[in-house]
């Protein structure tokens, strides 16, 4: 068994469309036929660092994620020449998870053939909203029917273990309609279910709006309020809350995102991709046409090798990102190790006396009323 990465994340940096909110690395309108069809030099690219990092990676490789970008915007012809030399090059365990992105509007039989032929084996759908209304206010621009007809098409292609993405917050947006999502959501039956509150990044159209005062944030007390019914709404239904913005059916949390949150290693592919070995993370020149003309390995950037005291620190983050927070015998030793120790000591006395933070058996985690603050929470321990 090789000592390498046994995780593998390939950004996918095409999209038709930019969405408003979307601070990712992708290039709209290129990739779709549009203004120069870059897709299959990509491919080939994508391939060629497939092959030359295989050196360094597990074997086994026991989680792949595809992301982007938009992952789907690949054609069928191109995934089974991209899935075939991905196994080629990277042993897989038996029980390997691999997971596609998809937009609602990307997802058709030839493609899920493709994905189904060469592994793959779980979808991650980007529905966002069920409300035309919010999904124009996000500038998505899929019809909602279509993440009905994306589920279909996925079942009856062969994948069972499908996510879907939600926001709320969503300016405009009330309770009942968040509600409402969720009761569109939970009729289609995932196996996982992502909800994240809207944020506002620097650089994005939607915040340029923010601050122009053409949209308003919605009250952060709603906000709340709209965390707190997804935590209930999805107990009742039968999930697991194991990850702030994370729930599964047993068995079916994502494998590969528990690597991040649990500070494992995994390898980047493709441009814009991070990724985190040895203790040094880094990301891939966030460039297409360099990505394009450098390499085999293509050029890095934002290389950052932390030392203890900011490792303990991440790892201290990363973990209590799970509900079920960290073991205490870990938090003891890290706690003893960083020189910033007693300072996290008395950070997490205080977020203990103030009832964000609890000590379960034999865990520290986040409470509710925690959950509810966590960025700040977990700042304070960083
Ligand atoms: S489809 Fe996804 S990656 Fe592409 S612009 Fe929209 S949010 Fe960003």
């Amino acid at each position: 068994m090789g000592r390498g990465p046994r995780g593998v994340y390939v950004h996918v940096p095409f999209c038709l469309h930019k969405c408003h909110y979307c601070d990712f690395y992708s290039i709209a309108g290129d990739g779709d036929g549009g203004r120069r069809d870059r897709r299959g030099v990509f491919v080939q690219r994508l391939i060629e660092e497939i092959r030359a990092s295989s050196a360094f990676l597990g074997p086994p490789i026991e989680t792949t994620f595809f992301g982007g970008g938009t992952p789907t915007l690949l054609p069928s012809g191109l995934w089974k020449i991209l899935l075939a030399a991905l196994s080629d090059h990277q042993p897989r365990a038996a029980d390997h998870e691999l997971t596609v992105e998809a937009n609602p509007e990307t997802v058709d039989e030839p493609l899920m053939e493709a994905l189904v032929a060469g592994g793959v084996n779980r979808l991650s759908i980007g529905a966002q909203s069920f409300d035309p209304r919010h999904l124009k206010t996000l500038e998505r621009r899929h019809d909602p029917a279509r993440v009905v007809r994306s589920v279909q098409i996925a079942r009856r292609g062969g994948i069972a273990n499908i996510n879907i993405d939600l926001i709320f917050g969503i300016p405009g947006q009330t309770l009942e309609q968040w509600l409402e999502d969720l009761q569109e959501v939970l009729a289609l039956e995932p196996t996982h279910l992502s909800c994240y509150a809207l944020s506002y990044e620097s650089n994005t159209p939607l915040t340029a709006k923010l601050r122009a005062g053409r949209i308003k944030r919605i009250d952060q007390d709603l906000e709340a309020r709209m965390y707190e019914v997804v935590i209930d709404r999805l107990a009742a239904a039968g999930f697991e809350h194991y990850e702030i913005s994370s729930w599964a059916r047993p068995g079916r949390r994502c494998r590969h995102n528990l690597r991040y949150w649990r500070n494992d290693q995994w390898w980047p592919l493709g441009p814009a991709a991070a990724g985190h070995v040895a203790g040094v993370r880094w990301k891939n020149v966030p460039h297409l046409g360099r990505y394009l003309r450098e390499g085999p390995l293509p050029a890095i950037t934002d290389v950052e090798r932390l030392d203890e005291d900011g490792r303990i620190g991440e790892e201290l983050m990363l973990r209590l990102r799970l509900i079920e927070g960290i073991e205490c015998g870990l938090l003891q030793r890290l706690l003893a190790a960083g020189v910033r120790g007693r300072e996290r000591g008395v950070a997490i006395m205080r977020h203990t006396d103030a009832g964000n933070l609890e000590r379960s058996s034999d865990r520290l985690r986040l409470t509710r009323r925690g959950l509810l603050v966590a960025d700040s929470v977990l700042a304070d321990l960083l």
